[in-house]
């Protein structure tokens, strides 16, 4: 199973996490992202590993 972490001292806030996947991240109150859904289903595993390109910061953390 696929697992989606935002490492938070990484994040700044961009939010293109949010417009790839909107599913599995929103942004918190301080604008910061914030993963809603933590494990990855087979299905989505492609736009979350477009998430994971896309990030400026690279703070999206994809696991098995
Ligand atoms: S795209 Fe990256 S830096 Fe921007 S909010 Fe999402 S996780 Fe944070």
């Amino acid at each position: 199973m696929t697992r989606v972490r935002i490492d938070a001292s990484r994040c700044q806030g961009h939010g293109r996490c949010v417009l790839i996947a909107p599913d599995y991240f929103d942004v918190d109150e301080a604008g910061l992202g914030r993963v809603l859904i933590a494990e990855v289903a087979a299905a989505d595993c492609a736009d979350l590993a477009d998430a994971e390109r896309s990030c400026p910061e690279g703070a999206i953390v994809l696991t098995d």
